[in-house]
C-alpha cells in the first residue's frame, strides 16, 4: 500500500480545507476504503479521519414538515437498532440490518454506506479494464462476468451497480442529503445524490471534492405499517443483493393511497419506479393488483450473457416485497 499522511482534525472547516488539496479523502470507518486502499483501488496522499467532528446524533426535527435528521457519523448498527427509526421508518431499519454484518455496522458510518463503491469485480482487479477505476480503459464487464450488473440506466462505459441496501431505503424514502463545502451548506435530494454512469462512469455521485456529508434528513410520512424491505442474495449469510426492493405503501380501507418503490442490484444507483408508483395509487392493495405491475416496471430493462434471470427476478422480487408490506404475503 502507498505511504500516505494522516490526520484527525476536530472542526468542518479544517475537512473542507483539507479537502481542497487533490489526492486527499475523508476516512471514518474504514469498511470500504481500506480494502481499496489495499487491493491499490485508490491510492489517497493524504487520509483526513472525520471521527471527531459531532455529526452522530440522531434527531426529530419540528418544521414545516416532521424530519429526521441522521448524522453523517451514526454508525449502521446504531441507526438500525434506533428506536425512533424502528418504530417511524423501520424500512430504513431493515435495510440496514440486511446489508452486513454485525461486525460491519458496528464500524460502517451513514456517510459512508453512501459513498462506497461498486464492487465489480473488473473494479478491484489493477491488472484488469475498467472505465470507473481507470477511465478509458474499457469495461471488463460488458463482454464478461456480468451476473451482479445492471438492468436499468447503465451505458456502454459501465454497467455496474451500486451495493449500498440502506441507500435503496433512502431513495424510497425521499430523503435528502445535507453537505458543507467551500460554497456554504447545500441539501440534495436522494434521487440525484448517485450518478448514473454516462460518459463518466468515475463518477458514483454528485458531491463536488470540497464538499462533506453532514446529515442525512427524512422526512416523516405514513409508511410506517405498510413497508417492506426484501433482498435476494446468493447465500444466506451476508452477501450484495442480486436484486432488492424498498417498498412503502400507504393503505386505507384496503385502498392504495399513496406508494414509493426503490429497487437496489439492478442500476448504477437506487432505481425508483415512478411510473408504477403513480400506477398503483387508488387501487386496491391486493396480489392482483401487484402482478399487474410486473410488465410496467420492466419497461426500458436490458440485460447481458449473464444476468438475463434479473429480467424475471426483478419483479418477482417487486411483487413479493409489495405482498409483505401490504401484509397479504
Ligand atoms: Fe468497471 Fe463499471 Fe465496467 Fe465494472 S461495469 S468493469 S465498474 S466500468
Amino acid at each position: 500500500m502507498k505511504q500516505f499522511q494522516y490526520v484527525r482534525p476536530t472542526s468542518q472547516q479544517s475537512v473542507i480545507d483539507a479537502l481542497t488539496k487533490p489526492g486527499t479523502k475523508i476516512i471514518a470507518g474504514g469498511s470500504n476504503l481500506v480494502d481499496l486502499m489495499k487491493h491499490g483501488v485508490m491510492s489517497p496522499d493524504k487520509l483526513v479521519d472525520i471521527n471527531k467532528l459531532p455529526l452522530r446524533d440522531i434527531s426529530s426535527i419540528m418544521g414545516n414538515v416532521r424530519t429526521i435528521a441522521i448524522g453523517a457519523l451514526a454508525l449502521n448498527s446504531q441507526v438500525a437498532e434506533h428506536a425512533m427509526i424502528k418504530e417511524r421508518l423501520p424500512l430504513l431499519s431493515q435495510a440496514l440490518n440486511a446489508g452486513a454484518s454485525a461486525q460491519l455496522r458496528n464500524m460502517a458510518t451513514v456517510g459512508g454506506n453512501l459513498m462506497q463503491r461498486t464492487r465489480c469485480p473488473y473494479f478491484y482487479d489493477t491488472a484488469l479494464p475498467c472505465n470507473k477505476r481507470n477511465p478509458g480503459s474499457g469495461c471488463g464487464a460488458l463482454e464478461g462476468f456480468n451476473r451482479m450488473h445492471a438492468i436499468f440506466g447503465q451505458s456502454e462505459k459501465c454497467i455496474a451497480v451500486h451495493p449500498s441496501d440502506m441507500a435503496v431505503a433512502l431513495a424510497a424514502l425521499d430523503a435528502t442529503v445535507e453537505v458543507v463545502g467551500k460554497k456554504g451548506r447545500r441539501y440534495i435530494a436522494f434521487k440525484d445524490f448517485h450518478r448514473l454512469p454516462g460518459d463518466h462512469p468515475e463518477l458514483d455521485n454528485t458531491l463536488a471534492k470540497d464538499e462533506l456529508i453532514t446529515n442525512v434528513i427524512v422526512p416523516e410520512n405514513n409508511f410506517a405499517k405498510n413497508s417492506y424491505y426484501l433482498k435476494v442474495r446468493d447465500r444466506a449469510s451476508y452477501a450484495f443483493a442480486l436484486v432488492s426492493a424498498a417498498v412503502a405503501l400507504d393503505i386505507d380501507n384496503g385502498r392504495i393511497q399513496d406508494a414509493r418503490i426503490a429497487m437496489g442490484g439492478v442500476a448504477h444507483k437506487p432505481w425508483r419506479f415512478y411510473e408504477v408508483e403513480k400506477a398503483l395509487k387508488g387501487k386496491p392493495a391486493s396480489t392482483e393488483t401487484f402482478e399487474q405491475i410486473g410488465e410496467l416496471a420492466m419497461q426500458g430493462a436490458k440485460a447481458y450473457k449473464e444476468n438475463a434471470f434479473k429480467l424475471k427476478l426483478t419483479p418477482a422480487t417487486l411483487v413479493e416485497a409489495l405482498k409483505h408490506a401490504a401484509r397479504i404475503a
